[in-house]
């Protein structure tokens, strides 16, 4: 995986160890600590699967009782601006949220069924491509989407 600075993994993706609690976390990002966003952090270090709202909406009341959709909207924009969550929008597919965010990493998304799955940078640090040009911009990100046929889909057809 590339390295963009300060790097925020999920537990999973670290592989255990010593690792800073998600209040840390809020706090550390200037975050006031509430129920629906440490429940909402929670959820998505629990799953590789890059929910969408609907999902985190459901798992937020299964864990908290009654939330309204607007509150998790408002929750996961502020946990997206301070770095803590990242939103990806493949093309035609609703936003997707993962806690695994800082890293670089891309994602590969089913045509068929809109599965998504991580994608580590193959070479060293950070664009980890080289665009044909770069306009005079100084790069230092790049944001890949592959697309093709999950295992599933492929059984399917
Ligand atoms: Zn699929
Ligand atoms: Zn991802």
């Amino acid at each position: 995986m590339c390295e963009t600075g300060p790097v925020i993994t999920s537990r999973a993706a670290r592989g255990g160890g010593s690792y800073p609690t998600a209040e840390a976390r809020l706090r550390a990002a200037g975050l006031r600590v509430t129920a629906l966003r440490l429940a909402i952090l929670a959820a998505l270090e629990a799953t590789h699967s890059h929910p969408d709202v609907t999902w985190l909406v459901e798992e937020a009341r299964r864990r908290l009782g009654t939330v309204s959709t607007q509150a998790v909207y408002d929750a996961l924009a502020d946990l997206t601006a301070a770095g803590l969550v990242r939103r990806i929008e493949p093309a035609g597919s609703p936003a997707r949220f993962e806690a695994r965010s800082g890293d670089n990493h891309h994602h590969v998304v089913c045509r068929q069924c809109g599965t998504a799955a991580d994608v580590d940078c193959v070479v060293g640090a950070a664009p980890c491509l080289e665009p044909s040009t770069s306009a005079g911009f100084v790069i230092d990100e790049a944001e890949i989407t592959f697309w093709g046929l999950c295992p599933t889909c492929q059984r399917a057809t």
